[in-house]
């Protein structure tokens, strides 16, 4: 099915001043609930990867994990965690970051992924490109090297996308929306 962008955009959903007052939240919940648009999307990032050589998909808590399976699955493509603090067993490593207000951590289990590994970050949204840079220091410091990052959305306003290239990691997005 070729990819609509159009369609996608008109199927996610702005809730306003969520999770607090001048926040525009891009809920992309209502694409789960459309196969047409769930099947648009997955289609086009799998295609885009068929033969980039990534050797794993690092996917970001927690709605990364939706897109990011399929497109494992769609691939034959290891999937790996990248997950708020305390959520994975055994031996991990994680990554404090800035969010707009405060900070957050991500971390990863040490055996996720290793040198020689050629690694695709895939998250939902980039919005100041906090998560997505935390996520590729992790990624880095276990000795594997990142190909590009991928989300469905970006704010370009918000100037992460900018942030993560300038870090020297593509950055591929389907849908862009101006403003916070
Ligand atoms: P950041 O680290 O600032 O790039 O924020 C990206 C993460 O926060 C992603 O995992 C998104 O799911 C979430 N996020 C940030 N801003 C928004 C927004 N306006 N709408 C939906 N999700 C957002």
């Amino acid at each position: 099915m070729s990819y609509d962008e159009c369609y996608v955009k008109s199927v996610v959903r702005t809730i306003h001043d969520w999770p607090e007052p001048g926040i525009a939240f891009r809920d992309v919940t209502p694409i789960f609930k459309d196969p047409k648009a769930l099947r648009m999307v997955s289609d086009a990032l799998t295609t885009r990867y068929i033969d980039s050589g990534i050797t794993h998909i690092a996917c970001i808590d927690a709605r990364g994990f939706l897109l990011g399976s399929i497109m494992a699955y769609a691939l034959n493509l290891p999937l790996v965690l990248v997950r708020k603090k305390g959520k994975l067993p055994g031996e991990t490593i994680c990554q404090d970051y800035t969010l707009e207000y405060g900070t957050s951590t991500v971390e990863m289990q040490t055996d996720a992924v290793s040198e020689g590994d050629n690694v695709l970050i895939f998250d939902d949204l980039i919005a100041t490109g906090g998560t997505v840079l935390a996520a590729a220091t992790l990624i880095r410091k276990l000795g594997a090297q990142i190909y590009e990052t991928a989300a469905l959305i970006d704010l370009p306003d918000l100037n992460g996308s900018t942030r993560i290239s300038e870090a020297d990691i593509p950055v591929f997005t389907l849908l862009a929306y101006e403003g916070l």
